[in-house]
C-alpha cells in the first residue's frame, strides 16, 4: 500500500496528537494542546510540510518572500516552514520584546486588549508574506498581524493554521486573503 496523501497524513497526526484540555486557561475554553504533536518527530514534520504547501504554487515553487509567526506557538511552526520554503522567518512579538524600531498594533481580546509588534525592517516594501499560527479562533490575532505586514509595506499572501475553530468564524476578519487550515473543528 502506498503512503497516504500529505494532507490526509497531517489531519491524522493532528487528530491523534493534539490534546483537548477543557477549562484552560479559563472555564468554558477547550484548549488545543500541541505539545504531544511537537514531541512526535514524524507528526511534527508532517504538519510542517502541510503548512508549507500554503507558500507554494501548483508546480511546487515557493511564492512568498517571508514566513511570519506570532508569539509564541506560531514561532514553533513558522520557523521550520520558512526553512522548508527557503525564505526568511519574521517573529511578531508581544509588546516590549523586540529591541529595534517597531510597528505596533493594539487589538481587542475577549477580555481586555493585546498589543503585537514587528520590527519595521522585518518585511521589505513589496514583499509577500505567509502568516502562520497554530489556532484560528476569533481571528483578532491574525488580523492584527496582517495590519503589521501592511504597516511594513508588504502584503499577506496567505494565512495557514494547524486548526480552525470554525464555530467562531474567525476567517470573516481576514478579508480576501486566502486562509487554510489543516483541520477545521
Ligand atoms: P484569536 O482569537 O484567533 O485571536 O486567537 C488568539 C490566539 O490564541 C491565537 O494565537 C491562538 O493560537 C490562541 N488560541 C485561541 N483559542 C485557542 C484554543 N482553544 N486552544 C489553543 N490556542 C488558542
Amino acid at each position: 500500500m502506498g503512503q497516504a496523501p500529505a494532507t490526509e497524513r497531517a489531519v491524522a497526526a493532528l487528530t491523534r496528537l493534539v490534546r483537548d484540555v477543557p477549562d484552560f486557561p479559563e472555564p468554558g475554553i477547550v484548549f488545543k494542546d500541541i505539545t504531544p504533536l511537537l514531541a512526535d518527530a514524524e507528526g511534527f514534520a508532517t504538519v510542517v510540510e502541510g503548512l508549507a504547501e500554503a507558500g507554494r504554487d501548483a508546480s511546487g515553487a515557493t511564492v512568498v518572500d517571508k514566513v511570519l509567526g506570532m508569539e509564541a506557538r506560531g514561532f514553533i511552526f513558522a520557523a521550520p516552514v520558512a526553512l522548508a520554503l527557503g525564505v526568511g522567518f519574521v517573529p511578531v512579538r508581544k509588546a516590549g520584546k523586540l529591541p529595534h524600531d517597531t510597528h505596533r498594533v493594539a487589538y481587542s481580546l475577549e477580555y481586555g486588549e493585546a498589543v503585537l509588534e514587528v520590527h519595521q525592517d522585518a518585511v521589505a516594501p513589496g514583499e509577500r508574506v505567509l502568516v502562520i499560527d497554530d489556532v484560528l479562533a476569533t481571528g483578532g490575532t491574525a488580523r492584527a498581524t496582517d495590519e503589521l505586514v501592511t504597516a511594513c509595506g508588504g502584503s499577506t499572501a496567505a494565512f495557514a493554521f494547524l486548526m480552525e475553530l470554525g464555530f467562531l468564524d474567525g476567517r470573516q476578519h481576514l478579508g480576501d486573503v486566502p486562509a487554510s487550515a489543516l483541520l477545521t473543528l
